[in-house]
């Protein structure tokens, strides 16, 4: 299992301009094999990670910056995109895109192009020399790989990555969760808890967006839209970080207090389009908050199941399985036609999540686990929506 941990790095003038010079090398290399390997798809030939390389090292021979920067870091971008067609042939994304200068810029050294001393924590780079890295949180085992990235305000960080065979299983609890990830909230779990989003996620909010409309209003190409852009990816980047140290925490008290944990699969990407701007920061946070929460649950040895995205938690009376097909999303309260159950939106919602995970996984891998306070009914009925899904 791959570890990551990721910190804020202070590169001095003479090496950011070498860094971009790394970042740019990386970049190239990405877009010119994504447009060879473009090109011969769209005449019948499937051109594979082995030949992309070898075309590669010819094609770098020409370039007259090639001596300049690092041969790691465009080779990585080459594995980079070989993992971008891997997902697009297994339909997990779509097409690989071209990269741009304007994005995120990033690149990855292998041990051979770094080096890091643990008694004297000098992390230092073959083309570059030592950097100055805030060791923000503890740091002991060998790296396998380095990857720096400079963020589109400006900030640089670097992720150090280490190969860990050994997880650590926490001790079982014998609990079990449905969790319902919300808009209004960002979580609420199947025993009744509220989880809030972060604080100043409001201010913040409208702090964005005044600022996306003076960008809006800026000239194309002028030093005013320049700095328009920078504190619009500011703020977003503020964001981003209080959002990923509330997840953090959250996921890990998560994974501590329950052994299995049941979500829903929202479909992320789908949602993220065309809509308001706290709903695609949100969508964002669906996302994360998935991807730390399974991580985390492998590491520390506890279950996360991902239910069917269109099995209706909300509409399905936790109790007796009723569907209510009047309910609407304004609707945060409910009463059950059938048996009288008065339920919060969210909570009925984590509930069936909870029972349906419990149900895919009792199929599937016939684990015992824990009652939970839904009445057995609700299962048979969960059984019979999944199988008619
Ligand atoms: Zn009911």
């Amino acid at each position: 299992m791959k570890l990551r941990y990721r910190y804020r790095i202070y590169p001095t003038d003479e090496q950011q301009k070498h860094l971009a010079r790394e970042f740019g090398a990386a970049r190239y290399a990405y877009n010119w094999a994504l447009r060879l390997r473009s090109d011969s798809f769209r005449n019948g030939v499937r051109l594979n990670d082995l030949k992309t390389s070898a075309a590669w090292t010819k094609e770098r021979r020409s370039l007259p910056w090639a001596s300049e920067t690092s041969c790691v870091p465009p080779q990585q971008a080459l594995r980079h995109l070989q993992t971008a067609f891997v997902n697009f042939f297994d339909k997990r994304l779509g097409y690989p895109t071209f990269k741009k200068k304007a994005q995120k810029q990033s690149a990855e050294y292998t041990r051979s192009a770094f080096q890091y001393d643990p008694a004297t924590r000098e992390l230092s780079f073959a083309k570059f020399g030592a950097v100055k890295v805030r060791w923000s949180r503890a740091f002991v085992s060998d790296p396998t790989t380095a990857t720096i990235t400079k963020s589109p305000s400006g900030r640089y960080h670097v992720t150090l990555c280490l190969d860990e065979s050994e997880p650590k299983p926490l001790l079982k609890t014998g609990e079990v969760v449905g969790i319902d990830l919300g808009l209004h909230r960002l979580a609420t779990l199947s025993n009744g808890e509220r989880i809030a989003n972060p604080r100043y996620q409001g201010h913040r909010l409208r702090e964005l967006a005044h600022a996306q409309r003076t960008l809006a209003r800026r000239k194309k190409g002028s030093g005013r839209r320049n700095r328009a852009r920078l504190k619009v990816a500011r703020i977003q980047e503020k964001i981003a970080d209080t959002r990923d140290d509330h997840l953090h925490k959250l996921t890990l008290d998560l994974v501590r207090r329950f052994d299995f944990l049941a979500i829903e699969d929202l479909h992320v990407r789908g949602m993220v389009q065309n809509r308001s701007l706290a709903r695609s920061i949100s969508d964002a946070s669906f996302g994360k908050f998935r991807t730390l929460l399974e991580y985390k649950a492998k590491w520390y040895g506890k279950q996360v199941v991902v239910i069917d995205r269109f099995y209706p938690s909300s509409k399905t009376c936790s109790a007796c399985g009723w569907i209510n097909q009047a309910l609407t999303l304004t609707m945060r309260d409910w009463t059950c036609k059938e048996c009288g159950a008065i339920h919060d939106r969210d909570e009925n919602a984590a509930k069936n999540i909870l029972a349906t995970g419990q149900v895919v996984t009792a199929r599937g891998g016939g684990i015992r686990l824990k009652r939970t306070p839904v009445r057995k009914s609700t299962r048979r009925r969960s059984v019979k929506q999944q199988g008619a899904a």
